[in-house]
């Protein structure tokens, strides 16, 4: 039997926060705030139990969060950000595609995936 595969919550969509279920089985997702993410480690998936974060997971994403307000990825980030968005623009009008972006995601190893998204 096929059970129809629930979409990820808005938050872990945009990529602003929410929690994913690590269980690559199980499609649970919500939409806890990042400021939330250290009362939540070891919390389990209400549906399957497993946990939503992980210890390792969350030091990881201290160190990414870290990383990313690194004053010098601010200033690439600042410079590269409207050009990708020019040409987003620019794609979108002239071939009807948008730009696919690069996203992390963790999974309980306290690795992180990257994973390639395409704007819906
Ligand atoms: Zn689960």
């Amino acid at each position: 039997m096929k059970t129809q595969k629930r979409p990820l919550s808005k938050s872990v969509q945009d990529g602003t926060g929410g929690l994913k279920c690590d269980n690559v089985r199980c499609d649970y997702s919500d939409d806890t705030p990042i400021s939330e993410y250290k009362n939540c480690i070891n919390k389990p998936c209400p549906d399957c139990g497993r946990s939503l974060l992980t210890r390792a997971d969350y030091d990881l994403f201290l160190k990414v969060q870290e990383l990313e307000n690194h004053p010098v990825l601010k200033v690439v980030t600042l410079v590269l950000t409207p050009v990708s968005k020019v040409l987003d623009l620019f794609l979108k009008i002239w071939k009807n595609i948008s730009l696919p972006y690069l996203s992390v995601e963790f999974n309980g190893t306290g690795k992180l995936v990257p994973k390639i998204r395409r704007k819906q």
